[in-house]
């Protein structure tokens, strides 16, 4: 009975009244004297107790029936950091959370959404589904505040209440590495495809015109061979770059000696530094100098920036290696020459793949344009900085800091 009670409260009918009415609907329809109906009415607050005037129960406050139908959709976007606008069917906002006014501004309720979000393309996506009822997606660049993809999405949402959600993803991280990617098979297949069509000629060359030439194929294999050599070394650097990302976030953890280190790459490279006149300079400390790390890792990073400075600053006649590493401070390498120097544009993308001041000059010096991409993986995996210093016509300094 209370429950029933309830439920005709909650419609604004009092069971009392009710009862009072069907005893009514006796009388007129001839069931039940007038006297006994009377009767019955007076005595029904007596056998439900006098409900009237009983103060309606208290009741938790539930949100779903609070003024804005719309209360627990805006509280569940509100924290969301994609940007998020709900649309009324004329497109006027009711709500923006706080990354939406982050990234497009403050716009009042009430507003239509073209006050802020003015691409074609998003006004079309909304346009469409309000039409049809349908979702949209699409696709925008924001050139400001900063360079951004967005794909955007807009629904209906059905209810007591129908608005729109029009809600901003920020793809640009996605968009960038499938940039990076696409661009990395790019270049890699390039730098494989002129070794492999110079190799294709001379085959074709060595089985026809010069078949019968002892000369010519001396001369011509020894090109072969050297174009083999720039393939394996590209592949050999493709397979570094690949095992160094599969690793990337694993920090490694052996103690490596630098001094040892150092001078064994230093002892390794002479050969290549006398090729080309210069001299390596150590300035290494008597005891050791101990990081985290891994010792075949180090090995290459120094190999890289020494191999680099006597290749590229062999003009310079010295190449310095500094080891230091004051009481206290992490230690630090520092590799530099006193060759041409790097224009100061092209230092922030060294470290990227395939990135050369000058390619022929690279290629030249049996470059593979990956050798700092290489570095700087490494680095990265030991926690460690490369910071590139270099003025024209000075010299580079190439610093590792753990
Ligand atoms: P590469 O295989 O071409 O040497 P790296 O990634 O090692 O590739 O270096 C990228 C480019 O940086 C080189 O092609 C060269 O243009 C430039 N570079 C690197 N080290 C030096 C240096 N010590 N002096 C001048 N230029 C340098």
């Amino acid at each position: 009975m209370d429950a029933m009670t309830a439920w005709l409260r909650r419609r604004g009918i009092h069971l009392l009244t009710g009862l009072a009415g069907f005893v009514m609907v006796l009388v007129l329809s001839g069931s039940v004297p007038a006297a006994v109906a009377a009767g019955i009415i007076a005595l029904l607050p007596a056998f439900l107790g006098d409900r009237r005037t009983e103060p309606p129960p208290p009741r938790a406050a539930d949100p779903s029936e609070s003024a804005d139908p719309l209360a627990n959709v805006k509280a569940a976007f509100a924290g969301f950091d994609s940007p998020v606008f709900l649309l009324d069917r004329q497109g006027n906002v009711l709500f923006q959370n706080h990354s939406a006014a982050h990234a497009f501004g403050e716009i009042n309720a009430g507003q239509h959404v073209s006050a802020r979000i003015r691409q074609p393309a998003v006004l079309d996506i909304i346009r469409e589904s309000f039409a049809s009822g349908k979702p949209g997606a699409t696709e925008i660049a924001m050139p400001v505040p900063s360079e951004s993809v967005y794909l955007v999405r807009v629904v209906k949402a059905e209810g007591e209440a129908d608005f729109f959600v029009l809600i901003f993803r920020d793809i640009s991280e996605t968009r960038r590495i499938d940039r990076m990617r696409t661009d990395f098979v790019a270049n890699a297949s390039h730098e494989l495809r002129t070794p492999l069509a110079s190799l294709r000629g001379f085959i074709e060359t060595l089985m026809g015109p010069a078949r019968n030439d002892p000369r010519a194929q001396e001369k011509f294999l020894a090109i072969m061979q050297e174009q083999v050599t720039r393939m394996s070394r590209l592949v050999d650097d493709l397979m570094s770059l690949s095992r160094l990302e599969l690793k990337a976030k694993l920090a490694p953890d052996d103690a490596v000696d630098l001094v040892p280190l150092i001078g064994s790459v230093c002892d390794a490279l002479a050969p290549l530094a006398d090729h080309v006149g210069v001299e390596i300079v150590r300035n290494v400390p008597e005891g050791p100098v101990i990081v985290r790390g891994d010792r075949d890792e180090l090995t290459q990073v120094f190999e890289n920036l020494i191999e680099n400075a006597c290749k590229y600053g062999q003009e310079g006649k010295t190449v310095e290696v500094t080891l230091s590493a004051p009481d206290g401070q992490p230690p630090e390498v520092s590799v530099r020459d006193h060759g041409p120097g790097i224009p100061e544009e092209h230092v922030p993308r060294l470290t990227e793949r395939f990135y050369r001041v000058n390619v022929e000059s690279s290629r030249s010096k049996k470059g593979t344009g990956l050798g700092l991409a290489i570095v700087k993986h490494i680095l990265t995996r030991h926690r460690a900085r490369l910071v590139i210093r270099s003025e024209v016509g000075k010299g580079s300094t190439f610093t590792v800091r753990f």
